[in-house]
């Protein structure tokens, strides 16, 4: 059997100021051999599935494999240059018998709100109706409708934050394989309640409203074995198209019927638990207040609106403001990217006292510039390993500094980054453990990336474009009504 694999993680905040060209994907582009090696060796949903092709000795056809980053939409012409150099490279592989394909499933362009289904869509019209084309999602995926169509299947991860992506794949291999053996006839269905979700609301832990459905899509599936799999996507509400949230996609062999119904059922558990999804946030002020007075210390506050996740610019100043309007002694900024702040301090060197503006430059989204005054403590490369089995991996921020402003340390990174667990703070001699209080950039990674040191966590209603108080956004394209935009 010949196989071919490919992926196309185009993460967009269609609400930022940035956008992800051209170059971005170019840059990103992973091809041929160099592909495979990657993949290979990594936890993702396509080393899954090459490990289960291996087991099978089918000859694997790499594609190409994009990963430009996490800001604003696309621009329409990277979208659509990405979108024909896989098509082609499907084209130059045919005849194929099989495709899988890797996809965060949370992409959009200037003009495309739905760039997966779109993707998709081209690739079907190269291969054909016969051709199995299974697609693994990010949990975060807002699915379409499209997409559906276009899928033989779609899976998803059924984590958050995500750590099954290797079994998703490795999952996938197992049905590609019976598909084309014919011991597998596959039957899907989607479905979607009228309920967009906070990010914040997403995490699958004891409970949360999504470790209920999860439990119940797990039970279903076990009780069945003519249901291949069930995948409850949360959405990824900055990520504006039409279906922005929450679905439900069924895989059955042979039953269309079957898989409609729990479709159904899901979906109506989702909405019955809608109020549980509702956000909950306290402002800044008090935030600080309760951290600064609790007896249950380290401190976590959450960042949520300029998440490192969720395509902001990382530079949202609203914790720090407030934190030294408080004098809030022990407490530790987790990061404000700006880049040119990083230079000053450097040049300054360790040691020395700086006056620097931080913070609030990208766009007016993210609350004002502060002006800090400080000593120069840590220089860094700003390259570290998270401790996480979840989003693990070598992160680069980029040249690093930390400002200790008499007892407030502020983390000032060259780039927009997640802040959700210790070895960010340890790689720069920060001992989190130690510290009374530490801001995250994250919308709910940091609750499980930081239990291991935080006692009390807070989330923090900041300004930003990853707000999740989703009545703040200018949404365009999402299916109205939508609870809880709209009261029903
Ligand atoms: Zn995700």
């Amino acid at each position: 059997m010949r196989v071919a694999v490919g992926g196309y993680l185009a993460v967009a905040n269609s609400f930022a100021t940035q956008r992800t060209g051209l170059q971005q994907f170019q840059r990103s582009k992973l091809s041929g051999d160099e592909l495979l090696d990657r993949m290979g060796r990594g936890d993702s949903a396509i080393g899954g599935f090459l490990r289960g092709a291996q087991e099978r000795g089918w000859e694997v056809v790499p594609l190409h494999y994009f990963f430009p980053g996490l800001a604003g939409k696309n621009t329409d012409e990277g979208h659509r240059w990405a979108k024909e150099t896989l098509v082609n490279s499907i084209r130059q592989a045919s005849p194929l018998d099989g495709i899988f394909l890797q996809l965060h499933g949370t992409s959009a362009s200037d003009s495309i709100p739905d760039c997966d289904g779109d993707l998709l869509r081209a690739i079907r019209q190269v291969i054909g109706e016969r051709v199995p084309l299974i697609v693994s999602l990010d949990g975060h995926a807002n699915v379409s409708q499209l997409m559906a169509r276009q899928a033989t299947m779609l899976i998803g991860v059924k984590t958050n934050p995500h750590y099954d992506f290797y079994q998703v794949g490795y999952q996938a291999a197992r049905v590609m394989g019976g598909v084309l053996e014919g011991s597998l006839e596959l039957k899907t269905a989607w479905a979607q309640p009228a309920l967009v979700a906070p990010l914040q609301k997403l995490y699958v832990a004891p409970g949360w409203p999504m470790d209920h459905l999860m439990r119940l899509a797990r039970n279903r599936t076990a009780a069945n074995s003519r249901i291949i799999d069930i995948s409850i996507l949360g959405g990824f509400f900055v990520s504006d198209r039409f279906e922005t949230g929450p679905s439900v996609v069924v895989t059955t062999h042979k039953e269309a019927n079957l898989a409609r119904e729990i479709a159904e059922e899901l979906k109506l558990a989702c909405w019955a638990r809608r109020r549980e999804f509702l956000t909950d946030m306290v402002s800044a002020a008090e935030a600080v207040r309760e951290a600064m007075t609790t007896d249950e210390y380290p401190v976590i506050l959450g960042d949520l609106a300029d998440s490192g996740g969720a395509g902001t610019p990382g530079d949202g100043t609203a914790i720090l403001a407030e934190l030294l309007k408080q004098n809030a002694r022990g407490a530790v900024i987790g990061n404000i990217a700006d880049p040119a702040a990083v230079q000053e301090a450097i040049g300054a060197g360790i040691g020395k006292q700086v006056n620097l503006t931080v913070g609030g430059k990208v766009d007016r989204f993210h609350g004002e510039p502060v002006a800090i005054t400080g000593r120069v403590r840590t220089i860094h490369d700003g390259v570290y390993t998270a401790s996480t089995r979840f989003n693990s991996g070598t992160y680069h921020r980029g040249p690093t500094v930390v400002v200790d402003c008499g007892g407030i340390e502020v983390i000032l990174t060259s780039r927009p980054c997640l802040v959700f667990e210790p070895n960010h703070f340890r790689s720069l001699g920060i001992e989190p453990s130690e510290r009374r209080i530490l801001v995250c950039k994250a919308e709910l990674q940091h609750r499980a990336g930081m239990a291991s040191v935080g006692r009390t966590f807070i989330d923090v209603d900041t300004p930003g474009l990853a707000t999740q108080e989703l009545s703040r956004l200018p949404f365009k394209e999402i299916r109205r009504p939508v609870f809880p935009l709209d009261d029903i």
